[in-house]
């Protein structure tokens, strides 16, 4: 049985992963870490049986070790808690599945003990992405993507890297595609949480709302894929049933092609190289009426086109744009900030930033922590 550790194992993606491994005899959980939630942990922990277990919240721990004292997990706590776990959970997959920058300890920590990785937590990649590729390269472990584009790209490469030119990265739209920049002023954070296709975790359903999501997907893939901005194309497909494309060098596409269910992705990653069958869902093929492909509009949606640039100039601006991106998604989820001023703080942030060209781990940390105190007094 394949070893695997979850970190956010509470969220959206982490819950479809044990999913995935309750209707499998190929899994074994190793070890499982969130944020807060002792409940639901605690209920994983009786069903699936790690080792051990860590909340980033100290009270949180102090509560599940309470609760678990009759079974043999041993329980962490805190940001030191959830790094132990990435380096001691034994696992051969670590599927990393908690939000933002506060992946990149535990992703490199990981890494560092050996352990391929499930990425799911894009965050880490768009800000530490060369370091983490470099320590993956050294540690002679893989990082297989769990985005569902990214899945696809990784899919449809296959053993034809050398022939790649370019990438078509598709986007759902969000819920508001389609509308101008008037009519976004006045949206509220129920309509931003409603997405047309995908059911996810609250920040990245508003990355989707602001393709914000698509700008960090856009860096996600120069940094996985090693290949420049100016060969990805996004396009609005609203289906959500192609998950991205590749073309190579003599014009042939592949596509890959799925219901919208992240349980694909994630199975992939869990049985790479292998394939497994998964709770999902086959694909209906006479329910396609038609799959379309639409330009995304980067103007209204500045949030696409600031990723495009913090792209281009590399070095500390995608962590500068994805930190200050996650402060706003805060400020608007806590009413502090409209719709339409998450890009425009992001924007804001990222023109008052000096790029460091490159970084070290500590100035994309001090960068990740500065950015955030900065986006936060501007409201
Ligand atoms: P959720 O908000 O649903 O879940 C986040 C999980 O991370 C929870 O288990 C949470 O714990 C935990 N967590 C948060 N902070 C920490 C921390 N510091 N240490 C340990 N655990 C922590 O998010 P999603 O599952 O939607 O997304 C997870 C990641 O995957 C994101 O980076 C997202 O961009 C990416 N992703 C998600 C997709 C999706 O379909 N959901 C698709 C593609 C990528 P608690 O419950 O206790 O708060
Ligand atoms: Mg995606």
């Amino acid at each position: 049985m394949k070893k695997i550790a979850i970190l956010g194992s509470t969220g959206s993606i982490g819950t479809q992963t044990l999913d995935i491994i309750d209707n499998s005899n190929d899994y074994q959980v190793t070890a499982l870490a969130a944020h807060s939630n002792f409940k639901l942990l605690e209920e994983q922990i009786r069903k699936f049986k790690p080792g051990m277990a860590a909340l980033f919240n100290e009270e949180a721990a102090k509560e599940l070790r309470i609760r678990t004292r009759d079974t043999n997990v041993k329980i962490l706590g805190g940001e030191e808690g959830v790094n132990r776990l990435a380096s001691e959970c034994g696992a051969d997959t670590v599927l990393t599945a908690m939000v933002g920058s506060a992946g990149i300890m535990p992703t490199l920590n990981a890494i560092s003990a050996g352990c391929n990785i499930a990425l799911a937590n894009k965050e880490t990649m768009v800000c530490a992405g060369e370091i983490v590729s470099d320590l993956a390269e050294r540690k002679n472990v893989k990082i297989i993507p769990v985005d569902s584009e990214h899945s696809a790209i990784f899919q449809c490469i296959g053993n034809h890297k050398s022939y790649l030119k370019n990438i078509i990265l598709t986007a759902s739209g969000g819920p508001f595609f389609g509308r101008c920049a008037q009519e976004l002023k006045s949206v509220t954070l129920q309509d931003a949480l409603k997405h047309p296709n995908w059911s996810m975790g609250s920040k990245i359903t508003i990355d989707s709302a602001t393709l914000m999501n698509k700008g960090l997907e856009v860096i996600e893939a120069v940094k996985l894929f090693d290949i420049s901005p100016d060969s990805i194309k996004v396009l609005v497909h609203r289906q959500s049933i192609i998950h991205s494309m590749v073309e190579f060098c003599d014009n042939s596409v592949l596509a890959q092609l799925g219901n919208p269910d992240m349980r694909v992705p994630i199975s992939y990653a869990l049985s790479y190289p292998e394939r497994k069958e998964n709770p999902s869902a086959p694909l209906k093929y006479e329910s396609l009426k038609s799959l379309s492909f639409e330009e995304p509009d980067l103007d209204t949606f500045k949030g696409l086109a600031l990723g495009f640039y913090a792209a281009r100039e590399g070095g500390t601006m995608p962590t500068v744009y994805s930190s200050a991106n996650e402060a706003a998604v805060e400020l608007f989820i806590s009413g502090k900030c409209t719709f339409l001023e998450i890009s425009s703080l992001v924007e804001f942030a990222m023109k008052n930033h000096k790029k460091v060209i490159k970084p070290t781990l500590k100035c994309i940390i001090d960068t990740d922590n500065k950015i955030r105190q900065f986006v936060k007094s501007l409201v």
